[in-house]
């Protein structure tokens, strides 16, 4: 028997990812009146008629690939006896459809390679399914007028599909064809336009010749070489500055990632999911060009984003070294005349196009870890970050690397894209750019200003420069207050790895165990703190942490308890690492050293709330197989945290920072907890890095009204 009338009220990332037009056609096949709309955040159903059992079932097992519901709920209303089923537009008074950015979907890409399709080869093609969103969006609501796509013209075949409520491609703001819509550019490294009929055929043939190659992607430009040709890989990373750090390859799809890479169902579905982020996957044994990863076990792939690079990648024989369009630690490049002054000493030949791109969305960074995806740079696909969270609206400035933004707003909180480390000017004034944007995107004027305790980040000096009250919010607190947001958690023990953050108590932490009570926290415990020769350059050199490790005495070394130097102090004293070109690489060959199949640890006794680990040092330096001391130095680092869970007593146990992007850490004490009856978590859609910070420091100022904040104790 069903009701005379429901109302369905969906939640979740709904909007601007096709879900009215999938519930018309569900109404229209189940003969159902009434109507759907976008209101405040959600989509609401009205509907009548003999089969609304049916709607309400089918709406929980299908659902457009794109959204993410989050709840949904019903009620019985009066009925009205209308006929016919419609999609009422959005009012200018709804909230905003804030939505990210989607890879081609498979519907499309069918019509790019279909000769008989319109849409056959054309670079830009896109539905309500996929292609831009927030990299494109002007302001809110979201509307093709209010899009970059604004000055294109709809001709009358996609004006015809636009206003079809049956076709995919109704609503579908950014949509374009080869008639009406952007077309590719060439120009080479001095900017001068490169004559072409074939744009793509050119970019192929100038990739098959080992040329660098620049291309406008979705949310910026990517530097393009040809992954399989290592003189093209050395050049590229001599001219960008990177000597070391690993490269991301697209490869053209799943298959072609099998054949570099070991792929498990999950990580199948993550490299093919509309975030389509680069996936971190343990690469077989000799299939590497040399210059991809150096010294790593894995490698980060991704499938091609936009037509654009399906077309390219089916064009060539190789997977294609795709990585950010600037130099190491730049933004990434936007602008055509921009990417030309930027990148013309970098790149041979330049693949644009005449699509605005409204903000810089780098390419994101994820992994299966647990069996299951763990954002590590949250970027195209997964931003802007929307959680719940109550609060005053405030702004939230960040960390000084891998920083990010966050606003709370209207009962949410929205972590931003990647922004970069906040090493030069371009960065900074990046990270400014950002949180304008982001204030007016989401029409908020903050109350209060978060930041991070060190007087010295950039983000520090940013957010005393607005005017308003600011909370400093201790490092590693927010590092925990983030986790707790994403889950929902009030009460648990937070271990809290990371390089450096400023501590409550004026010297560096980083290796920590933050017992936390909503915003209240208590250091439970910590690493054995030791001196840290030189400081900020000791994060570039491992030979000082292990000085540091060793007590030699030295001047300006202030003291620590990082996890992050504790890494880097073994990999020195193991031989594997000296000098470092990029943050983590110390850590990381360490991790990549460890000899499977060891189970044994070191000793790592837990005193009076400190894990010291200074029998370790001797221990290692007399094991006679590197990778066997890898293996016991990180597994003892795992018992230390079992010790310290077992002593603090709390039954849910977070793992976050930095060093937990460490696998070999991370899963281990994820099964070694569990073992010990604890229940662990992991940040999964907010990095466990300082990509995160902004979310936890907006949690520390934003948290329930009448909790005391702040520590217990020191
Ligand atoms: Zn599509
Ligand atoms: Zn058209
Ligand atoms: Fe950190």
């Amino acid at each position: 028997m069903s009701p005379p009338r429901l109302r369905i009220t969906v939640r979740g990332a709904v909007q601007g990812v096709g879900f009215r037009p999938f519930v018309w056609r569900l109404a229209h096949e189940l003969g159902l009146s009434g109507h759907v709309r976008n209101e405040g955040g959600c989509v609401v159903i009205e509907a009548e008629g003999d089969r609304t059992s049916e709607l309400w079932a089918r709406l929980h097992r299908e659902q457009p690939p794109a959204a993410r519901v989050e709840a949904i709920g019903w009620e019985s209303i009066p009925a009205r006896d209308e006929t016919g089923f419609i999609i009422e537009t959005s009012g200018h008074g709804s909230a905003p459809a804030v939505v990210p950015d989607m890879a081609t979907c498979a519907d499309c890409l069918r019509d790019v390679l279909d000769p008989a399709s319109r849409f056959h080869r054309y670079p830009f093609t896109n539905c309500t399914r996929c292609g831009p969103r927030y990299s494109i969006i002007e302001r809110i609501p979201y509307d093709r007028a209010t899009t970059t796509m604004a000055a294109f013209v709809m001709c009358v075949a996609c004006r015809a599909e636009y206003e079809n409520p049956a076709d995919r491609r109704f609503h579908a703001q950014p949509t374009a064809c080869a008639a009406c819509g952007p077309r590719l550019s060439l120009c080479d490294a001095a900017g001068a336009a490169v004559e072409a009929d074939d744009v793509i055929g050119v970019a192929v043939g100038a990739l098959g010749d080992g040329k660098i190659v620049a291309l406008k992607g979705l949310g910026g430009f990517q530097l393009l070489v040809d992954a399989t040709n290592t003189g093209a890989i050395r050049r590229l990373r001599d001219l960008k500055r990177r000597p070391h750090k690993p490269l991301a390859v697209m490869v053209r799809d799943v298959d072609a990632a099998c054949r570099w890479a070991h792929v498990n169902d999950i990580e199948s579905a993550l490299l093919q999911s509309p975030a389509a982020p680069i996936v971190l996957l343990k690469y077989r044994s000799g299939v590497l060009p040399d210059g991809i990863a150096p010294d790593l076990l894995e490698v980060g792939l991704m499938l091609p984003t936009t037509p654009l690079h399906h077309l390219l990648l089916r064009a060539v024989e190789f997977p294609v070294v795709c990585t950010s369009g600037n130099l190491s630690d730049e933004p990434i490049c936007t602008d055509n005349a921009e990417a030309v002054a930027r990148l013309g000493r970098i790149a041979d030949l330049f693949v644009m196009h005449d699509r605005p791109i409204r903000r810089a969305v780098d390419d994101s960074v994820a992994r299966v870890i647990d069996d299951a995806p763990q954002v590590l740079r949250l970027a195209r696909g997964y931003a802007p970050l929307v959680l719940p969270m109550r609060g005053l609206p405030a702004l939230a400035t960040g960390a000084h690397v891998k920083n990010a933004l966050a606003v709370c707003v209207g009962g949410r909180a929205i972590l931003s894209q990647h922004i970069g480390d906040l090493e030069n000017t371009l960065a900074i004034d990046a990270m400014r750019a950002t949180a304008r944007d982001l204030q007016d995107f989401f029409d908020i004027a903050p109350a209060r200003v978060a930041c991070d305790l060190h007087p010295d980040y950039a983000s520090t000096h940013f957010a005393q420069d607005i005017g308003l009250p600011v909370t400093p919010v201790q490092h590693h607190v927010a590092h925990a207050l983030a986790c707790m947001a994403e889950h929902g958690l009030q009460r648990l023990l937070v271990v809290v790895w990371d390089g450096t953050g400023l501590g409550s108590d004026g010297t560096i932490w980083g290796g920590e165990f933050l017992l936390m009570h909503g915003a209240r926290w208590q250091r439970a415990a910590h690493l054995q703190p030791f001196h840290l020769p030189g400081s900020d350059a000791a994060a570039r050199d491992a030979r000082r942490a292990l000085a540091g490790l060793r007590g030699e005495s030295v001047f300006n070394a202030p003291v620590c308890t990082s996890a992050g130097r504790l890494f880097d102090g073994f990999a020195a004293l193991l031989d594997l690492c000296g000098a470092q070109t990029y943050e983590g690489q110390a850590a990381m060959r360490l991790e990549a050293a460890a000899a499977p199949g060891v189970d044994e640890a070191y000793d790592l006794p837990l005193v009076d709330g400190v894990l010291d680990w200074r029998s370790m040092l001797e221990a290692a330096s007399v094991e006679n197989v590197t990778g066997v001391a890898a293996a016991k130095f990180q597994n003892a680092l795992v018992e230390g945290i079992v010790a310290v869970a077992r002593e603090v007593g709390e039954s849910t146990v977070a793992l976050t920072g930095g060093c937990f992007q460490n696998r070999y850490l991370t899963e281990r004490a994820l099964r070694r907890l569990r073992e010990e009856g604890f229940t662990p978590v992991i940040p999964r859609r907010v990095p466990p890095n300082d990509g995160g910070i902004a979310l936890g420091q907006l949690a520390a100022v934003t948290g329930e009204g009448d909790v005391p904040r702040g520590p217990w104790t020191h």
